[in-house]
């Protein structure tokens, strides 16, 4: 069964807007899929989750450009804004599975799970590009960490057992950090944060999502009280800026 998106906002956008138009009529931009591998789309089509996630996008924010979600790709995960297209990989769905057999060896079905978690933040990271450079959205600091906030945002407070989701994007940080070994000059001047603080940051929101909740995850995180603390006021900074920026996006 697919995922339940957790919001009023979507239920009254899918009513109201049953074809995914935009509010005034002016605009039937939108996202779309395209199944491009079918060794990815026999893996996941079935599960309808990244159809729901769309549907989600199209439901809640509108757009300049109609854009596509090209699943099967040469290339990516990245955002082409030439060609207004995200692309994710299958080699990329297949690294993230492997990965996490690492973390749960020999149970395929929570390697997929978790991978499908991971895919989500990753399209949710990418969808961020696109809006920051369809609706010139000013970003201080790294567009990399400013994408993460947002896909750490949109799966927490969006979807059931988002924060679950986010921790275990975190947890692919982490896998691919120790996947990399030891730290190459190129890892401090590349426009990604390092893993490690990708990791990190990702905790650091679910932590600061609900202090109380995630108490253990803080402490399994090393994190001080002082640092679970500031992730409170962090992360409800990150709902808050990221709700006053997409304003004019939302439908
Ligand atoms: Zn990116």
């Amino acid at each position: 069964m697919s995922k339940m998106i957790q919001t009023i906002l979507f239920a009254i956008a899918a009513m109201v807007l049953p074809c995914g138009a935009a509010a005034d009529g002016s605009s039937n931009a939108r996202l779309q899929i395209e199944w491009s591998d079918e060794k990815f789309a026999a893996e996941l089509k079935a599960s309808g989750v990244f159809e729901d996630a769309v549907d989600f996008i199209n439901a809640t924010f509108r757009f300049e450009r109609s854009l596509v979600l090209q699943l099967g790709a040469q290339d990516g995960p990245l955002y082409d804004p030439r060609q207004d297209v995200i692309q994710i990989p299958y080699e990329f769905y297949t690294k993230v599975v492997s990965l996490f057999a690492q973390l749960e060896p020999g149970d395929e079905a929570i390697e997929k799970e978790f991978a499908i978690d991971t895919l989500l933040h990753t399209l949710f990271h990418e969808y961020g590009h696109a809006v920051i450079d369809q609706f010139e959205i000013p970003v201080l600091g790294r567009e990399e960490d400013a994408v993460d906030g947002l896909a750490s945002v949109l799966l927490i407070e969006y979807y059931d057992n988002g924060a679950e989701m986010a921790i275990n994007a975190a947890e692919l940080f982490a896998l691919e950090s120790e996947d990399r070994g030891t730290l190459q000059e190129e890892d401090f001047w590349d426009e990604h944060s390092l893993d490690e603080q990708r990791y990190y940051s990702t905790m650091c929101h679910v932590v600061g999502s609900d202090a109380a909740e995630y108490s253990e995850l803080a402490a399994l995180a090393g994190f001080s009280e002082e640092r679970a603390e500031s992730c409170v006021f962090e992360y409800q900074q990150l709902v808050s800026d990221w709700d006053k920026l997409l304003t004019p996006v939302r439908r």
